[in-house]
């Protein structure tokens, strides 16, 4: 097993792999940002190492300083986190290169993975459902045109190079695809620095539902479930649940089936997410994730799996000892994202934390780096807190969850706090019945 890690990443994330590390006796290297000196991941990491600038180009994007770093400290392994380099396949290869070993896929399949329109072709022989669209890329008006005119409107023009929503249009009709195709260009030409896109079916009622997948690139694969993370905002999500109050037992079963077979065919390594839309009972394959996912606590609330530790020990080289049969769910799981947001507007509110209290009790989880007096630095991602909570069954899950937002106080700063104990209220979501498309109405409508 690894002597010490180095934790890629900042914030809750960070300390989650911190806690895992810990657990197993691997002692841990935090690098930050001149504006993180502070942080909770800092603190409490064996050594720290300040590695840039605020800015993340400068920090947590800095290859050279990270691996620098590395070896400096005499680290065996670097984590990535989630976001920032861990879906870069050039940093996993560099780490590599420099004799060390990171933790998550090969960078083969990151760098499959992380093309979309590769992707969706590998999705396609591996056997999993996709949205139709087009052939691969999209690279002219005329062509988008007869896709839109042979699939059909609504389409969705997205960019290969597409994360975090953007890149993203829909063409209602062909008068709209103009528009779209170069609008969709344009965005992730400025997101990604690659203009390539390409066009799916836009789907009017989907769920996200994703599988969690574990895979250690000796032959084992384990699914461990799906998670629905239907519950977005500008294609961002906003709550997810385990398991998906819209999937039965056969149809999680079969799901859960073809995505751990498509990782044994991809002799796939680490954990990984398999998105899916999932409309009139089948499955459309979207994208697969090669990392961690934020959301991943609900997974191990279900299942008593702890992925990071996994994660770990197949980047040690050791195989799977979960086989499939011992995987187990029990009862149900939420998470809600905290963001320093107005819980209205999503203007970010970044600034010190006057007040903190996390709630706690039976099946209770904060994950979280923030505490009172911190001060939320404005150059990051916006999320400052996980509130994840089990119960035996969804309806004991979601009185527990109307529980903790009560209880739970971030003062000093907007949260989204107010948004969360508002939907945990409404009927709608507490009879699970909502798709991709339901909060934004459901907020428009309550305002
Ligand atoms: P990103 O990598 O930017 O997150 P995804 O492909 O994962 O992009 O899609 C993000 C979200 O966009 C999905 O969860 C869904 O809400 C929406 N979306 C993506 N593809 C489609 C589609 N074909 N039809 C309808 N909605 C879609």
């Amino acid at each position: 097993m690894f002597e010490k890690v180095l934790i890629a990443n900042r914030g809750e994330i960070a300390l989650r792999i911190h806690r895992a590390c810990r657990e197993m006796g691997i002692s841990t290297v935090a690098v930050h940002s001149a504006a993180d000196s502070d942080a909770m991941h800092v603190r409490l990491a064996d050594e720290s190492v300040c590695i840039g600038p605020a800015p993340s180009n400068k920090s947590y994007l800095n290859m050279a300083a990270i691996l620098t770093t590395a070896t400096m400290t005499g680290a065996n392994a670097i984590h990535p986190g989630v976001g920032f380099l861990s879906e870069n396949a050039r940093f996993a290869e560099m780490v590599e290169e420099h004799g060390l070993v990171f933790i998550g896929p090969e960078p083969k399949h990151i760098a499959m993975m992380g093309d979309k329109v590769q992707a969706k072709e590998a999705a396609i022989k591996l056997g999993l459902p996709v949205v139709p669209g087009s052939d691969g890329a999209v690279t002219s008006l005329e062509e988008a045109r007869s896709v839109g005119a042979s699939i059909g409107y609504p389409v969705l023009v997205k960019a290969a190079a597409g994360g975090g929503g953007r890149g993203m249009k829909v063409a209602r009709n062909a008068d709209e695809i103009e528009d779209a195709y170069r609008m969709a260009r344009n965005e992730a030409k400025a997101a990604f620095g690659n203009d390539e896109v390409y066009i799916e079916k836009y789907l009017t009622r989907p769920r996200h539902i994703e599988v969690q997948i574990l895979a250690d690139g000796q032959g084992n694969a384990l699914h461990l479930g799906e998670r629905d993370c239907s519950l977005q905002r500008r294609h961002q999500k906003v709550l997810e649940e385990a398991p998906s109050p819209a999937l039965n037992a056969e149809a999680r079963a079969r799901i859960g089936e073809i995505a751990r077979q498509a990782m044994l065919t991809l002799g796939y390594r680490s954990a990984g997410t398999i998105e899916f839309l999932y409309e009139d009972g089948n499955f459309y394959f979207i994208e697969m994730n090669t990392r961690l996912q934020v959301e991943h606590p609900i997974t191990e609330m279900i299942t008593g799996i702890d992925l990071v530790r996994e994660q770990i020990r197949i980047a040690a080289g050791h195989p799977l000892t979960i086989r499939q049969e011992d995987v187990t769910f029990t009862g149900h799981a939420v998470e809600c994202r905290i963001n320093a947001e107005h819980p209205e507007t999503f203007v970010p509110s970044p600034g010190k934390i006057l007040d903190y209290h996390p709630p706690g009790g039976l099946g209770v989880r904060v994950d979280s780096a923030i505490y009172g007096g911190y001060r939320v630095p404005p150059h990051y991602d916006s999320l400052i807190a996980k509130l994840v909570v089990h119960g035996q069954t969804r309806n004991e899950c979601l009185m527990r969850l109307r529980r903790c937002l009560e209880e739970m106080v971030i003062d000093g700063i907007e949260t989204t706090l107010p948004l969360h104990r508002r939907l945990v209220e409404d009927l709608s979501f507490i009879n699970g019945n909502y798709d991709i498309h339901w909060l934004e109405k459901w907020m428009a409508a309550h305002r």
